[in-house]
């Protein structure tokens, strides 16, 4: 940068620093500022466009314009060159404006007397909250070195608008940020709830924009990169045995860390006259812009990278750890891009509802989130840009809708929709303890899935007459280190007791696939879900598996013990687990431990090889639970993971219904008792479904009881399963639009 451009803009932002010092209102400051620049750029307009609502920019301030049109001109998103540098985050630099692309004549400006015209967006972290303009007469580009010193001022701009220096009153709004959003994510935990946002990993707040001492800040900035670099060298280290993507991404850290682009970026803003924190965010801004433009998925997870390496370097200068002393509202909705189970559980059960960024379905925070019964959404785009702190927000796990900032038309709505849950609460309490019966007299055995500690209440309110899937893995993932073994027989034998007599069915680790235990050697395999998981590594590498058996048989201590084992695809991997029940059975004997008064070994259904497995293992498998959200990705080759494919294949099409009915048969055949304890179980129609073709026990979330119960109980599933037929007769695909028929009519 040539010296007396870095000189005079360094000068314009001293002298912009000492105009905001002043105790002038909102309008007076703006207007220096326009002044100030077009004295310095020396052009005869300079305007600032903000946005007033999120379509709509106004004229804030202007020197050289007609000042009636102040707070008059208007222009939408996309209109006009002010509004193409909004919406496309680009700059405008040309030397003959009435002949560029979009123009639009504002009469009332005047502004026909001025050719050139340069547009910037005045942007704060990739957010565009108005635009900067200067124009003059003669035609001209302007330099590059013009722009740059114009971009630096936009930054201020931008970070005084956010400050709410502005608006005069200390709020930290953009207009942008008072309007209502409504954002379609993915559900995942059903449930409404209203509350407050509570940022997992609040913004930085950075007050010292500009800076007369650029060595002094260049030196800070150092510093800070620093430490920055031993602290991800550090990261990578402890990371680097056990999980191969977080090291990518670290070394992705590393990379951008000791990038020197990156820092002679930030060294020249800072020459310029920004401070070390303004000139990080200047560059992260920057790089979100181009985030979100880029079309290249490799692309944005680097600039994705990039951007959290900047709060970390913000962090940093600023002192500000993830507690920035924003205090915990009331009804605290979390914020986050992603979370993990750990951190999540480390928040408690105040927490009243859950929207990622990212996350999945599957994910841990999303089986926690279950646990605990709080509407959750994820792939909620854009949260993190548009929630504030404290912000209202409604959360419809129903649908996957969040309501930031609701207006009262929305508030009153899902006031209503609450209202309507509340009293559904309260019909399913009401028959809690009433059996799952069929009009028609078939009872149903309602059981519930579980896995963490937190799930035990639930056994008591629930009215599950039992748990049919105990996850043993999430005690495995929510830690850091594998537990022990006496720490795992403690553990049981609590769920045991919690139990009080009723049935646990105890499922060994089922790990792989999407649940990866970060203590242990990652397995980088190209597709996981098929890969080595579950009992193939129980057996391969038998000792947590042997280890796991001997906590539960201490922890039933002389009591009725279940255990299941995940993901057998043939009847050799179930003889092999139940042998090494056996062997445990005899070592606990030789060492003088009390042995379960009895044993009942089974074996989870999840691949459809089993289904066709030999007459002999029917007889020998003590029972069967149906694992449907593997079965189900293994039957129509559809990852469950992934959100493309996910729905494509509906759980009632006719032939995985036909599919689960021979397995019933057989079932039925060998007196092999059967249950069906994946998600579908605990979906109403479904269930119903299920009991019309002939399964008893049904394993479910706690919450999906009573839901499940109420439909049973009104039901004659006889007549389901005439419904069913028909629909397989006439050919239709699913039997869904038969049964909601069917349901209208019962209703009516
Ligand atoms: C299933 O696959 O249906 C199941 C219950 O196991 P998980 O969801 O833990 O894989
Ligand atoms: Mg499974």
């Amino acid at each position: 940068m040539p010296q007396r451009i870095e000189s005079e803009s360094r000068k314009l932002l001293g002298r912009l620093r000492d105009a905001m010092a002043k105790d002038s209102a909102g309008q007076a400051r703006l207007d220096e500022i326009v002044h100030l620049i077009a004295k310095s750029m020396l052009t005869e307009v300079c305007s600032i466009y903000l946005f007033r609502d999120t379509e709509t920019l106004e004229l804030c301030a202007t020197e050289g314009l007609e000042a009636d049109a102040v707070h008059q001109t208007r222009m939408r998103l996309g209109e006009g060159l002010v509004g193409r540098v909004a919406r496309t985050k680009r700059i405008v630099n040309t030397a003959d404006a009435p002949s560029a692309k979009g123009f639009r004549y504002m009469p009332e400006t005047g502004e026909e007397r001025f050719s050139s015209f340069c547009g910037v967006p005045v942007q704060r972290l990739g957010e565009v909250l108005g635009v900067l303009v200067v124009q003059s007469r003669d035609a001209r580009e302007f330099s590059a070195d013009e722009v740059y010193a114009l971009e630096v001022v936009a930054m201020v701009i931008a970070e005084m608008t956010e400050l709410g220096i502005f608006l005069g009153d200390g709020a930290a709004l953009s207009a942008r940020h008072q309007q209502p959003v409504m954002i379609q994510g993915t559900v995942g935990q059903e449930g409404a709830v209203q509350g407050n946002v509570y940022l997992h990993e609040p913004r930085v707040v950075v007050t010292n924009l500009i800076s007369d001492d650029p060595d002094g800040e260049t030196a800070r900035l150092r510093e800070a990169v620093d430490t920055l670099r031993i602290s991800v060298d550090q990261m990578l280290d402890q990371t680097k045995k056990l999980d191969t993507d977080q090291a990518e991404v670290l070394q992705a850290y590393r990379m951008f860390a000791n990038s020197r682009g990156w820092m002679r970026r930030m060294e020249a803003d800072i020459d310029s006259g920004l401070s070390a924190e303004a000139a990080v965010e200047k560059e992260q801004s920057l790089a979100r812009s181009r985030m979100n433009q880029s079309g290249d998925a490799y692309l944005r997870d680097r600039l994705h990278d990039l951007d959290d390496l900047s709060n970390r370097l913000l962090r940093i200068l600023t002192g500000q750890g993830k507690d920035t002393g924003a205090e915990m509202p009331d009804n605290p909705i979390l914020v986050a891009r992603n979370i993990g189970p750990g951190e999540l559980l480390g928040y408690g059960k105040s927490i009243r509802g859950i929207i990622l960024e990212e996350g999945s379905v599957g994910s841990h925070a999303a089986i926690v989130a279950r646990a605990w019964a709080i509407p959750l959404v994820i792939y909620a785009k854009g949260i993190l840009t548009e929630a504030l702190n404290g912000d209202a927000v409604l959360v419809d796990g129903e649908q996957g809708i969040v309501h930031l900032r609701p207006d009262d038309a929305v508030q009153a709505a899902f006031r209503d929709k609450i209202a309507m849950q509340t009293r559904a609460q309260e019909r399913y309490a009401s028959i809690r303890d009433l059996p799952a019966q069929s009009k028609c007299g078939t009872t149903i055995g309602l059981h519930m899935n579980a896995g963490l500690m937190a799930d035990l209440p639930s056994l008591a309110g629930s009215g599950a007459e039992g748990v049919g899937l105990f996850r043993t893995e999430l005690q495995f993932l929510i830690r850091n280190q594998m537990p022990k073994r006496g720490e795992l027989s403690a553990l049981y034998a609590r769920v045991m007791d919690a139990a009080d007599g009723r049935r646990v069915a105890f499922r060994t680790l089922d790990i792989g696939s999407d649940k990866v235990l970060t203590y242990m050697k990652p397995n980088d395999e190209p597709n996981p879900a098929m890969g080595w998981r579950a009992i193939r590594v129980g057996l391969d590498k038998p000792g947590v598996l042997r280890m796991q058996l001997q906590a539960l048989i201490r922890a039933a201590n002389g009591r009725p013990l279940t255990v299941m084992f995940p993901f057998i695809a043939q009847m050799e991997e179930f003889r092999d687990a139940r042998a090494e029940m056996d062997k445990a059975m005899e070592r606990e004997r030789i060492l003088g431990h009390p042995l379960p008064e009895k044993i009942e070994v089974g074996a989870m259904l999840e691949t459809p090889s089993l289904a066709f497995a030999p007459e002999t293992f029917f007889q020998e498998v003590d029972f069967l639970s149906i694992g449907g959200n593997d079965l189900k990705q293994f039957f129509f080759a559809a990852d469950r993971e992934n959100e493309r494919v996910r729905r494509r294949y509906d759980t009632l099409n006719v032939s995985f219904l036909s599919f689960l009915e021979q397995i019933i048969a057989r079932c039925d055949a060998s007196n092999t008792p059967l249950s069906f304890c994946g998600e579908d179980a605990g979906r109403p129609i479904e269930a119903l479904c299920f009991a019309a073709l002939g399964l008893r026990t049904l394993s479910m979330r706690p919450a999906s009881i009573g839901p499940v119960k109420s439909l049973l109980r009104r039901c004659d599933i006889t007549a389901v399963k005439a419904v069913i037929d028909e629909a397989r007769e006439r050919g239709d695909q699913s039997v869904r639009g038969a049964m909601s028929d069917w349901l209208r009519e019962q209703n009516s």
